[in-house]
């Protein structure tokens, strides 16, 4: 499961706040042929584990994120993926609070494709599941979230990037529930 926000939270609050996950499919016996190392390589020193920096982080498409998700969804992510050809409903459930989340069917996002592993809605996923794994905790404030097994791959940039977006997309997303809310 993922939201841009931890779940107490999103539950709590008026102004739910909400990725993604990336979920391209994983080519897992290309990846195993790559991970192949000759004798020679084996023999060679392990290489240290620099702390990633800079670089964009390494996700493996495990599809854990895509899971009961939680993720809340902006106008314009609805929007573009109405364009698609999906009905509004069959994706999006409006929450008590105007919220807008993804939908799940038997327990996984209604756009992630569970036999190839990947999210149907790549290019046009929400902007909440590009962030993630930089979500908002309202006591701990911008943090990667646990759940991820490659949380530890976001750079510190990439961290402090995604968290400026996040506050952004947030402040959309309670603006847009309000509004929701004043006219309903
Ligand atoms: S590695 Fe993290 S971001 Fe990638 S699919 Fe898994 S949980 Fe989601
Ligand atoms: S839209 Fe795609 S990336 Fe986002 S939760 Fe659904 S399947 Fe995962």
């Amino acid at each position: 499961m993922h939201s841009i926000q931890k779940r107490k939270h999103i539950q709590d609050t008026a102004q739910e706040r909400g990725v993604g996950g990336t979920v391209d499919s994983p080519n897992l016996s290309n990846k195993r042929i790559a991970n192949q190392k000759s004798p020679k390589q084996m023999a060679t020193k392990p290489k240290i584990e620099k702390p990633n920096l800079t670089r964009s982080m390494k996700c493996t498409h495990c599809g854990l994120c895509c899971e009961e998700t939680e993720m809340l969804m902006t106008n314009a992510d609805i929007t573009a993926l109405e364009k698609l050809g999906y009905p509004t409903r069959s994706f999006v459930h409006f929450g008590k609070k105007g919220t807008a989340q993804l939908r799940n069917n038997r327990g996984t996002c209604v756009f992630y494709n569970t036999e190839k592993r990947r999210c149907k809605v790549y290019r046009l996923r929400p902007r909440g599941c590009r962030i993630y794994p930089v979500i908002y905790g309202e006591e701990e404030g911008i943090v990667r979230d646990d759940l991820c097994p490659e949380k530890n791959t976001v750079s510190e940039k990439e961290e402090e990037r995604k968290g400026k977006q996040l506050l952004k997309l947030l402040k959309t997303i309670d603006s847009e529930a309000r509004r929701r809310m004043s006219i309903t």
